[in-house]
């Protein structure tokens, strides 16, 4: 990235998480000094979030040298399928049609956490970033030529040319500049559960398929350790914390395995012996859609989750918060001023999260959660007829992966080498 605007430029994220970190690299690469402060330690957790990156992300990790890091160790998935628990009828999408628009027809599932690693390693031995861990952001105020930023017990502050916040959907950042974050959170749970049965016993869906059925929706997702299932519950979500249960272990015979997961696995796989082999972990989560009402308020910019939340059906969220990464890098680079920058890119990314990410997402999860057997047979329907037409069917995986929610792209014209 050519970004002669950004040199000497010293600036500040919030949050060491991947889209902090994805905006930390492609800012130093550009030439700028970055500050990341983050409330935690090193040690990254393997917890279950995103696995899924789509091409755009995919291209913008080319840009800081971790795409083929992340192809070479996730799964490749060169078909998006989708089909229903009990209809015997698949309908899969090609990446292939994707060819002449990026240079990555494919969807990647490698797990966030590693991902995450990999960043961490590449930030902290990078010379223009600077980590600080365990240095928890409290608030921050705009002033005319700088931002104030107050760390921990007060007792640290720094000045920054721009402060961009990473932190998370609980971002404390956003909530010391008043900016709310209206929208939904869905009533009920959902649970993704992993295991090492392979689920394409009963199948040949490949590694990714989402299911809709007479439960709800199921997602089987193949990663490179584990098969991911995530299922619909009715639990409602009000009073539950986002994590109410985690399994380390293999499968405990004194856990009851809720029904909607039991029911996926024996309807998908066409029987029970998933049940000898059990989960590797068991979580349930609250799922929101959400956006911040501003991305930027003087010289504090939101990214990432601080902006915008979304379902996990389709796995945007992640990408997404990349997608925003990038944009922002590349207007600070080319704008003719910081202000410029954070104004265009304020309104782009929230325009492109209401118009596209939320409109997919929600769309996804509510077509998933269909229960009944005759609008389950007609979406099927209408995803057959799309997949039989290529210039249908590439319309679709243009928004199935996200390549219209990403209006500045690295490469975008380049044929893959
Ligand atoms: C169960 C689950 C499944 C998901 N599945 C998918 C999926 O399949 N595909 C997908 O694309 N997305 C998925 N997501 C969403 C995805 O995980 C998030 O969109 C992604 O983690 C957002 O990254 P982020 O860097 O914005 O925020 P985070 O990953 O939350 O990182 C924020 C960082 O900021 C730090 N921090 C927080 N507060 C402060 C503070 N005050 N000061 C300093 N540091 C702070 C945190 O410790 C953390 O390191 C899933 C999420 C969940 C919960």
């Amino acid at each position: 990235m050519t970004a002669s605007r950004l040199t000497g430029c010293e600036i500040v994220i919030a949050g060491a998480g991947p889209v902090g970190l994805v905006t930390a690299l492609l800012l130093a690469e550009g030439g700028a000094d970055v500050i990341v402060l983050e409330a935690t330690g090193p040690a990254v957790q393997p917890e279950w979030r995103g696995s899924t990156l789509h091409p755009p992300t995919l291209e913008i990790l080319a840009e800081i040298e971790l795409a083929d890091a992340a192809v070479r160790g996730g799964i490749a998935v060169e078909h998006l399928v989708y089909g229903d628990l009990e209809i015997n009828r698949l309908i899969s999408f090609d990446y292939a049609l994707l060819e002449e628009l990026t240079a990555f027809p494919i969807r990647v599932q490698y797990e966030q956490y590693k991902l995450l690693q990999l960043l961490r390693e590449r930030a902290v031995a990078h010379p223009s970033i600077d980590v600080r861990w365990h240095r928890e952001v409290i608030r921050c105020t705009n002033a005319t030529d700088y931002v104030e930023v107050v760390v921990g017990d007060d007792r640290e502050r720094l000045r920054a040319k721009l402060l961009v916040a990473a932190d998370g959907s609980h971002s404390a950042v956003r909530r010391s500049l008043n900016i709310d974050m209206p929208g939904t959170t869905y009533p009920t749970l959902s649970l993704v559960a992993a295991t090492d049965f392979d689920v394409t016993v009963g199948r040949c869906a490949g590694p990714v398929a989402y299911m809709s059925g007479p439960l709800g929706r199921a997602s089987f997702i193949r990663t490179p350790d584990v098969w991911r299932i995530a299922v619909t519950t009715e639990i409602p979500a009000g009073d539950a914390p986002q994590l109410v249960a985690s399994l380390e272990t293999t499968l405990d015979t004194t856990l009851d395995v809720h029904p909607n997961l039991a029911t996926a696995l024996d309807l998908y796989t066409g029987g029970s012996d998933w049940a000898d082999v059990g989960f590797r972990q068991y979580q349930m989560y609250r799922s929101h859609q959400r956006v911040a009402d501003r991305f930027a308020d003087g010289r504090v910019v939101l990214v990432g989750d601080a902006a915008h939340l979304a379902s996990t059906t389709g796995g945007m969220g992640l990408n997404s918060g990349v997608h925003d990464a990038y944009d922002l890098v590349t207007r600070l680079a080319t704008a003719p001023s910081l202000e410029q920058a954070t104004a265009e890119y304020a309104d782009v990314r929230r325009a492109m999260s209401l118009d596209v990410v939320q409109r997919a997402t929600s769309a996804a999860r509510a077509e998933g959660d269909e229960r009944r057997i005759d609008e389950r047979q007609a979406r099927l329907n209408r995803l057959a007829v799309l997949a039989a037409d290529a210039a249908a069917a590439r319309e679709y995986l243009v928004g199935a992966a996200m390549l219209s929610a990403v209006p500045i792209r690295p490469g975008r014209y380049r044929a893959r080498t």
